[in-house]
């Protein structure tokens, strides 16, 4: 695995059960027990309802891009290869929306409300990425 130059994913109590998915390549994320709401990021307690009831889902991976940005110029060292590069929020059929990559296209082909699918980018020995491409 090639040295890993960006930043890394920092694990905290709300967020380790997400990077662990991420890890064998699931997008797992909170579902209120109470009212059904799925939400990203993690937290302690439900954004609609204030409940505490949680259990973990698979996401299928599957979504459309909500909006997106096109880097021109890397604000970190480590991006300076990539540029020109997509960030984008994707909205999940699950309904959160996860700030990612579009990848495995150019960035000129890139629309609004483009159907996507995760993939994964494996960075180092504890982290995956999960990222964006195309969905065929
Ligand atoms: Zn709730």
């Amino acid at each position: 695995m090639k040295h890993y130059n960006k930043p890394l994913p920092q694990i905290n109590g709300d967020n380790k059960e997400f990077w662990m998915g991420c890890k064998e390549h699931t997008l797992k994320f909170q579902k209120c027990k109470a009212c059904g709401h799925v939400r990203w990021p993690p937290s302690v307690i439900c954004p609609m309802c204030y409940s505490q009831e949680i259990q973990w889902i698979a996401a299928r991976g599957k979504g459309k891009v909500y909006s997106f940005a096109v880097y021109h110029v890397a604000y970190h060292p480590g991006f300076e290869k990539e540029v020109p590069y997509v960030v984008a929020d994707v909205e999940l059929e699950e309904g959160p929306r996860l700030l990612t990559n579009i990848v495995d296209c150019q960035p000129d082909e890139v629309t609004c409300n483009m159907p996507v699918e995760v993939t994964w980018e494996d960075i180092t020995e504890e982290f995956s990425l999960p990222k964006f491409k195309p969905s065929s």
